[in-house]
């Protein structure tokens, strides 16, 4: 989990130390980032709205300049040499960028020219994206009334018709169903098993398990851990068990002072939930029923409970604040909670 500090930089895709951004209202919006990725790694950037994830992949995708620090792709600096790194990037907005009154090959034809594609290659090179994001059925109609998740394929076809070494996909799935999302993925997976690096922002905590080699935890700017997911769950090193109370508001509060005094759970952190209280601790899943126990006999009824290895969520609420009460406990998103297109 820890960096080593021994790679040169032109073996690394992304190497960005101790990155500041600061907007001209005076939002400082990402605080000290530091992340190495390595060339064909498909790394995450995590965190819930307003972490700092778009600012984040902007600043290394040349868009915007860090305030302070520095950050080379592939080996060139985004400030000194933007041409290089812009030569050398695909980069997936949130709001797709696609021509709608254009087809799928019209847009990739046109995107070629931008990129200037040598003519002699264009073509096969379309046919070859419109195949991977599966597109070929509809390579000629009008992209105007495709669902979100076609124009959000084209958009990602778009962004590979130079072949660049590395990618940026900025929360690519939010919004999209379900289906769309695993269409998505399967792309995504496909061109990193291609060789290329995938850097990728999300909120969706299970998005980043599935998909990542390695994930950054963001949180108010900062980068509060870097790992392999299985990596982040095991060092929490403990059993979950969620528990919801009634009279949620009225008793959770004496029910985490309760726990945190229970020597079943000797060390357990307690934290509060909106639904009622969260106990990780190395010994929850033995000490379970003096947990109920020492609940019930304080008058403090559980209505459920849900004893569970440490998902990526508890790892934010290890790291982060005890008193976080909202749900999901670090305020990201589950997927299949959103089915707008
Ligand atoms: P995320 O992508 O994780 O939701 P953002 O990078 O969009 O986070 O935002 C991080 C912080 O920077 C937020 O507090 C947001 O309000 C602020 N912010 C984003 N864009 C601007 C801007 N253009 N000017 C000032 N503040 C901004």
């Amino acid at each position: 989990m820890v960096e080593s500090q021994n790679r040169t930089e032109t073996e690394l895709a992304i190497d960005a130390q101790d990155v500041h951004v600061t907007y001209a209202d005076g939002t400082t919006a990402v605080r000290g980032a530091t992340l190495q990725v390595e060339r064909g790694e498909f790394f995450g950037f995590l965190g819930p709205n307003g972490a700092g994830k778009t600012t984040s992949i902007k600043t290394l995708a040349t868009l915007l300049h860090p305030t302070d620090g520095s950050v080379r792709i592939n080996g060139y600096d985004t400030v000194s040499e933007p041409q290089a790194v812009r030569e050398s990037i695909g980069y997936m907005a949130q709001e797709t960028s696609i021509d709608r009154e254009l087809s799928p090959r019209e847009n990739l034809r046109l995107t070629c020219e931008l990129y200037g594609v040598p003519e002699s290659e264009r073509e096969g090179r379309i046919e070859e994206l419109l195949e991977l994001v599966g597109l070929g059925d509809v390579a000629d109609t009008r992209s105007e009334k495709f669902s979100g998740g076609m124009k959000k394929r084209l958009d990602a076809a778009t962004v590979l018709v130079h072949q660049p070494p590395v990618v940026f996909l900025d929360e690519p799935t939010t919004g999209l169903d379900p289906e769309a999302r695993l269409r998505l993925w399967e792309y995504f997976e496909r061109i990193n098993d291609q060789g290329t690096t995938v850097f990728l922002t999300t909120q969706y905590l299970e998005e980043a398990d599935q998909l990542c080699d390695r994930l950054s935890l963001l949180q108010d700017g900062q980068v509060i851990a870097t790992g392999r997911p299985e990596e982040l769950k095991s060092d929490v090193g403990v059993d979950v068990i969620d528990l919801t109370l009634a009279d949620a508001d009225e008793n959770k509060h004496r029910a985490k002072q309760l726990l945190q005094r229970l020597d079943a759970v000797e060390g357990a952190t307690v934290a509060t939930t909106t639904a009622g209280v969260t106990v990780r601790s190395p010994a929850v899943r033995g000490a379970a029923n003096e947990v109920f126990g020492a609940l019930d006999d304080a008058g403090i009824t559980v209505e459920s409970f849900d004893i569970h290895s440490p998902t990526l969520d508890d790892v934010f609420l290890a790291l982060t604040d005890d008193s976080t009460e909202e749900s999901p406990t670090t305020g990201m998103a589950s997927l299949g909670t959103e089915v707008t297109q």
